[in-house]
């Protein structure tokens, strides 16, 4: 019997290529054939972190294609980046669907691509292959960029996406208040990669998900239900994890140390602060060094990850160096690790709370294991994400930098406490955990039953 063939494309980013890796394994235990498409620099680290124990099922296959970026250009620049991808990986994708369709017995009938991979939409078109637009990040970011034109109307931002006052905004009564100076692309980098980005992904995703046979979210219609009913084709799908089904997340970017988890294991039940802050955040030394002895200052145990390089390129040009006497001091009390199994640390008995970048993946993880969160926002969605978690699900609280743009050592310590000794955030935590997974469950509008609607779609039922 031949299977469905659907082709899914992520952005190339950690945050990015992990939901879809999720996704793609639903898809597979569904009997979908999946073809998983990486950039050759993503390809490559996440083969070289890959374990025997992470081998996929028969039907899913990894390949990759060039992203047009040489040896000596910096994966961290993100302008770059988009601007190459965006030019050279079309024609790439489009030789490659050719070469599957040539050799194997089933052609790609459905591609699944990245929302921040409009480019893709236009292969579809041309090769006459239905288009699903993946969001991986949260859906009030999607609603944003589909409200682009409404944006320019209301005279909120310019052409090139500038915000030209700093008015809050709301979608619709339904939906977060919004900061201009905060929106997705607003926050990225300096004014030229801003622009870039606002260019190519954001009005190339307005228009890719509007071309869209169907949007899928990795959400829950619970958390963002303003959302959803502005834009009723976002179908919420999530949460995507591997842990919610007994697995092992799988597409790192980084080795795993998972020595945390035994260290977890020593621990007393809900006393551990875990601190990560995904895969892009950089901190100056003098911030990385205050977050250390605040940390100390806690006297609680944490479990920290301090990772090398980032999602763009493992090259490390921030080392960071401890305070003198530091590792001494803290001793067993404090575990470091380079990187972490993230869903396995946020599911075990011992961590109390989440420190985060509020990047959406950490977002959606912690609350699906009912931790509370200290936020740390750094870029792109994570100021949105950070007000979904403070002030409408009321699940955590926001760490405040001082006037020199620091969050001190003092500042780290105080909300820990706050956080930990508030009972009305531990109960929203866990009542909003309940939901999340509720929609896992089989019943009509949850993620569940979307998810299957989607599939039996692809496979043309
Ligand atoms: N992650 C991990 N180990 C770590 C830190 C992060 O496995 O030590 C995973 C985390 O579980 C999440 C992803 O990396 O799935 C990070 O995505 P997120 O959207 O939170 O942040 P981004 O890296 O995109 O800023």
């Amino acid at each position: 019997m031949k299977n469905t063939h659907v082709l899914l494309i992520p952005y190339p980013a950690q945050g990015h290529v992990i939901p879809l890796m999720e996704a793609s394994r639903c898809f597979t235990n569904n009997g979908l054939k999946v073809t998983f498409v990486n950039t050759e620099a993503t390809h490559k680290r996440i083969m070289s972190s890959w374990s025997k124990e992470n081998d996929p099922s028969d039907l899913m296959q990894m390949v990759s294609i060039p992203d047009g970026m040489g040896p000596q250009d910096n994966g961290n620049d993100i302008g770059k980046k988009i601007e190459t991808m965006f030019r050279f990986m079309p024609n790439k994708l489009e030789e490659l669907i050719n070469g599957i369709n040539k050799t194997h017995d089933e052609d790609i009938t459905c591609i699944v691509a990245d929302y921040c991979m409009g480019w893709v939409s236009k292969v579809a078109q041309k090769m006459g292959i239905r288009l699903v637009t993946f969001c991986s990040g949260p859906a009030a970011v999607m609603a944003l960029i589909m409200s682009i034109q409404k944006l320019l109307d209301d005279r909120v931002i310019d052409v090139n996406g500038v915000p030209l006052n700093n008015q809050m905004i709301q979608l619709s009564t339904n939906m977060p208040p919004m900061t201009p100076a905060h929106f997705f692309w607003s926050s990225i980098g300096d004014s030229a990669t801003n622009k870039i980005v606002f260019e190519n992904t954001i009005v190339g995703g307005k228009e890719a998900a509007e071309t869209a046979d169907r949007i899928i979210c990795n959400s829950v219609m619970e958390l963002e239900a303003g959302a959803f009913t502005l834009f009723p084709k976002i179908l919420p799908i999530g949460p995507l994890l591997a842990t919610n089904r007994f697995t092992k997340q799988i597409g790192h970017f980084w080795n795993e140390d998972s020595s945390c988890l035994t260290w977890l294991d020593q621990q007393p039940v809900c006393s551990v602060i875990y601190v990560a802050f995904g895969s892009i955040t950089i901190f100056n030394q003098a911030q990385f060094e205050e977050l250390a002895l605040g940390l100390e200052l806690t006297n609680r145990p944490f479990l920290w990850v301090v990772r090398s390089g980032t999602s763009g390129s493992i090259i490390d040009h921030n080392k960071y160096v401890y305070p003198s006497g530091y590792i001494e001091r803290v001793g067993t009390r404090g575990k470091m690790v380079s990187w972490a199994p993230q869903q396995e640390v946020l599911k075990h008995p011992s961590v109390a709370c989440f420190m985060s970048h509020c990047g959406w993946n950490s977002t959606m993880e912690g609350v699906s294991n009912g931790v509370r969160f200290l936020c740390w926002p750094y870029f792109a969605d994570q100021f949105l994400n950070a007000n979904y978690i403070c002030d409408i699900w009321k699940i955590g609280l926001g760490l405040k930098k001082d006037d020199k743009g620091i969050v001190t050592r003092v500042e780290i310590k105080s909300k820990v406490e706050e956080l930990l000794s508030n009972n009305i955030l531990k109960v929203n935590a866990l009542t909003l955990q309940e939901k999340v997974i509720n929609s896992l469950q089989e019943g009509n509008n949850t993620s569940n039953k979307n998810l299957t609607d989607v599939i039996d779609w692809i496979k043309g039922d």
